[in-house]
């Protein structure tokens, strides 16, 4: 498929003074199309390394895109850059000049020789209106074999720009009169690598539909995208690529979309199975709590629970002997599984869940940041514990054991 470089261009990016938030956006939504993007560079206010970028870019990328730097002041250079380096002339948008010059005369400023160059598009390039602003965007199709957009900086005008003008034309005229489908497939409990490692044939070998991982802090999402002629057609290759994926790792599979989170496919889950659910959390301090109380209508199945995060309250609120805390040791399968017996049977709920660990940064009673024991009773049957090691600090170790939590309760 096609792949596409972003070209952020200014030197405030450059310093760190602000993020590239346009790029983000706008790789995202290439993305969603199946276009794939390789590269992001930036690069600062300067004509001889905003060219080179261009060069380099343009050697590994189908399509370039650029952000920034088409707006009034003498800093402001993409476009004079690119046209030189596509030995192209600049030429007025007539549009957009008149818009120029519409507002010049109705607010009553006087236009300006900076404001007119907002109106140059390049020649032979396709302009890309401007709804919150006044500096065109260029689309330019096969320039020295590969396409270039040019994007303004501010995101107001930027992302206005990406939805309402770039996708549109790059879904006609890059790809012709095609239909994307696309899927995005959630999965908790499994790494990125190992996911990757099981469909590494489909992954490798298929350009029809694509496949695209993306891990977050404790889950790992697949992008599945096919192109067809009609909408149908799209859909089914996409369903038939989702069917291989998961009759390899199922297991690991909790809901489709972008938006879905694992707490309210749990917390839906149990409402349709009615039964309720609590919770006595020592290192995550109420986060597990907290995220299933973020989902509407969690109050059915959720009557409140427990933070418990010294020893102390755990044997006060939760009636849990002193004497279980000393000879097991507060992170310990023992502990996890009382915390999640005492914790069910005080709310009489369906399902206790026991959380204690070591958060970090220190270790705790001789064991590493990131060892954590996740109990979790349910009804009358036997309580059960599980081990967890997790890495990259303090809250992350947190968030992971919510979603490990989360996990377990999953049907
Ligand atoms: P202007 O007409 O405002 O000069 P421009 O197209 O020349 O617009 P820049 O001068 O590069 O764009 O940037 C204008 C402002 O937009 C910057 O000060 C910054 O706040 C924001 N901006 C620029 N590039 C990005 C980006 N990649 N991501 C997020 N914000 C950006
Ligand atoms: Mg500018």
């Amino acid at each position: 498929g096609m792949n596409a470089e972003i070209v952020a261009v200014g030197t405030e990016l450059l310093l760190g003074q602000i993020a590239n938030t346009n790029g983000a956006y706008l790789a995202q939504k290439l993305a969603e199309i199946g276009i794939n993007v390789y590269y992001q560079t930036v690069v600062g206010d300067n004509p001889e390394r905003l060219e080179t970028a261009l060069r380099v870019a343009e050697s590994r990328s189908d399509i370039v895109m650029t952000i920034g730097g088409l707006g009034p002041t003498d800093d402001d250079l993409t476009k004079q850059i690119v046209a030189a380096h596509l030995n192209e002339q600049l030429v007025v948008d007539a549009a957009a000049q008149k818009k120029i010059d519409d507002y010049a005369r109705t607010s009553g400023t006087l236009k300006t020789s900076n404001n007119a160059k907002q109106a140059l598009k390049i020649n032979h390039a396709v302009s890309l209106t401007n709804h919150n602003g006044f500096a065109v965007g260029d689309l330019y199709l096969n320039a020295h074999g590969t396409d270039y957009v040019l994007l303004p900086g501010p995101p107001s005008e930027c992302l206005m720009m990406i939805d309402r003008e770039l996708m549109p034309h790059l879904k006609k005229q890059l790809h012709g009169d095609v239909v994307f489908k696309s899927k995005v497939l959630r999965f908790v409990g499994v790494g990125e690598a190992q996911l990757v490692t099981d469909l590494q044939d489909l992954i490798e070998n298929q350009t029809n539909p694509t496949i695209a991982p993306y891990a977050k802090t404790a889950e790992v999402t697949l992008r599945v995208t096919a192109t067809a002629t009609d909408e149908q057609a799209a859909t089914a290759l996409v369903d038939q690529t989702i069917t291989q994926i998961m009759a390899r790792d199922g297991e690991y599979f909790y809901g489709y979309g972008d938006d879905n989170s694992l707490a309210s496919v749990v917390v839906n889950q149990l409402i349709d199975r009615k039964l309720s659910i609590t919770a006595a959390e020592s290192l995550t301090a109420g986060q597990f709590q907290g995220t299933i109380g973020s989902v509407p209508g969690v109050s059915a199945v959720f009557p409140g629970g427990f933070v418990t995060y010294a020893n102390e309250a755990k044997h006060r609120l939760l009636d849990i002997p002193n004497t279980v805390i000393e000879h097991f040791g507060v992170v310990s399968k023992e502990t996890a599984i009382w915390m999640a017996k005492q914790a069910r049977e005080k709310m009489k709920t369906d399902i206790g869940l026991g959380f204690t660990g070591v958060a970090g940064p220190d270790e705790l009673e001789g064991q590493p940041a990131g060892t954590v024991w996740i109990g979790i009773a349910y009804r009358d049957q036997a309580p059960e514990a599980f081990l967890y090691h997790f890495t990259n600090g303090r809250q992350v170790i947190r968030e992971r054991s919510v979603m490990s939590g989360l996990n377990l309760v999953r049907q």
